[in-house]
């Protein structure tokens, strides 16, 4: 179906063809998934908020529920603030969530509602919150949209003056229900108890009970968000989602902040470990020290079938960092490394991957802010051995007939994915196999029949 894509790049300016990123609310939406009894909520029309809720659920596999100011021409003319107040009320009478997280659209943010303003005047019940952010979708993308819910929680309930408590705070990033757990995991093998926010990590893979909770147990209690204020330090994981987040915690409650790269590969995986080490003052476990020495013995046992494939490596820009970390260590070569999401520091991260790994930049395209048209004809120009992205790349996979490994946001022609981490060692494992898998398939399916042999 993109057979039509021309091999010929013309320069283009303010046409984005086959986008390689979704709008602002789509992460505000999934950050407040992430918090204890909360009901995200779209300040805007129900059109916006529809597409937000099918994104994830299709992503997920899973209810993603939002509710919305269902705007239509009297809002859009003369402002919001009845629609919020009205839809507010009905929310807490029907659905009695104990916080809701409110984020703007497109529309509201362009007839210029004041979100501030519309939530001091709104009469609450007791003991119930409001909060938000803005997010509108002319800028950023879904990953900018996420930091700014994170943030939006954190302006109006972390306390500054909180009690000092032995933990940390840890800001995850953008990432699948399956990364928050191997972080939990993480956390607990190296002795260090965590504040995580926020934590979607049932909201988005619970188990099949056969009884529909509306808020499903799990997420961040508001008592911690409180008390985030007086944690000894924040992580704050992934350069893009988890800046905003870091940045107002800082300067808020005067937290000690730390800023990472999703530990996503063995380097990255290392440097988080050591960093948790240094927190808790406790060696690193035997347990994890194993882990490691498998990963690194199926990397050197796969070594010889990635070596100098070049790979195409597509999505937001703090995945695919962590994700040019891992074909780098596998022996892949990354080609051609894009994100939708614009913002500079994207392209910085990635060549200080490959000057750490001495590789040359020469014929490498890396970009910020490129869609997935511009992908594809850099790959018609020189074509490569494997893609890793969301699903939105299966149509260049199959125009082009390259094997395609799925990793990131959103997946939404597989299942199961969501259950996996592709942060600490056993995220580089499973993109091992996937990627080795992908490429060992294809040279079945194009070797002549004599070399079709059994054991690989
Ligand atoms: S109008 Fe804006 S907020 Fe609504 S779906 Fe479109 S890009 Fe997203």
């Amino acid at each position: 179906m993109l057979d039509q894509t021309p091999k010929e790049i013309v320069v283009r300016e303010g046409l984005c063809v086959n986008p390689l990123k979704t709008c602002q609310p789509v992460g505000a939406l999934y950050a407040a998934l992430g918090v204890s009894r909360c009901l995200p909520h779209s300040h805007g029309s129900q059109g916006c908020v529809s597409y937000h809720r099918t994104l994830l659920t299709r992503h997920f596999k899973e209810p993603a529920m939002a509710s919305s100011s269902s705007f239509t021409e009297g809002a859009s003319v003369f402002g919001g603030g009845a629609n919020l107040k009205q839809s507010v009320k009905n929310i807490f009478d029907v659905y009695d969530p104990d916080v809701i997280a409110v984020h703007t659209t497109c529309l509201s943010e362009t007839i210029g509602d004041d979100l501030n303003s519309f939530i001091q005047e709104l009469d609450l019940p007791d003991g119930k919150i409001v909060v938000h952010c803005n997010t509108p979708s002319y800028v950023g993308s879904h990953v900018t949209g996420f930091g700014q819910m994170v943030a939006g929680f954190i302006r109006y309930l972390a306390q500054k003056d909180a009690p000092k408590i032995d933990k940390i705070g840890l800001f995850p990033g953008f990432v699948n229900p399956g990364d928050i757990r191997e972080l939990k995991r993480l956390l607990a093998l190296m002795n260090v108890t965590a504040i995580i926010l926020p934590d979607p990590s049932f909201a988005l893979d619970g188990p099949m009970t056969g009884t529909y909770k509306m808020f499903p147990p799990g997420g961040t209690p508001i008592a911690d968000i409180v008390a985030l204020g007086g944690v000894k330090k924040v992580l704050a994981l992934g350069l893009l989602a988890s800046k905003e987040p870091a940045l107002t915690i800082k300067s808020r409650c005067g937290v000690e902040t730390e800023l990472l790269p999703l530990p996503m590969g063995v380097a990255g995986t290392d440097a988080f470990l050591l960093k948790l080490k240094e927190l808790s003052s406790q060696p690193v476990p035997p347990e994890l020290e194993l882990e490691r020495g498998r990963l690194i013995d199926l990397l050197l046992d796969s070594h010889q079938y990635f070596y100098q494939k070049k790979v195409a490596i597509f999505g937001d820009p703090d995945t695919v960092v962590g994700l040019v970390a891992m074909a780098l260590e596998m022996g892949l070569t990354p080609k051609y490394v894009a994100t939708g999401t614009p913002g500079e520091a994207f392209v910085v991260e990635a060549k200080a991957l490959f000057a750490a790994h001495h590789e040359p930049l020469d014929g490498v395209r890396i970009k910020a802010g490129a869609d997935l048209f511009e992908l594809h004809q850099w790959i018609k120009n020189e074509p490569v051995d494997l893609l890793i992205g969301t699903s939105y790349g299966k149509q260049i996979a199959k125009a082009e007939d390259v094997p395609m490994v799925r990793a990131g946001f959103p997946i939404l022609d597989r299942y199961g994915h969501a259950y996996h981490p592709l942060i600490g060692y056993p995220g580089t494992r499973r993109l091992a196999e996937l990627a080795l898998g992908a490429l060992m398939d294809r040279y079945d399916r194009d070797c002549a029949d004599e070399d079709l042999d059994v054991v690989m």
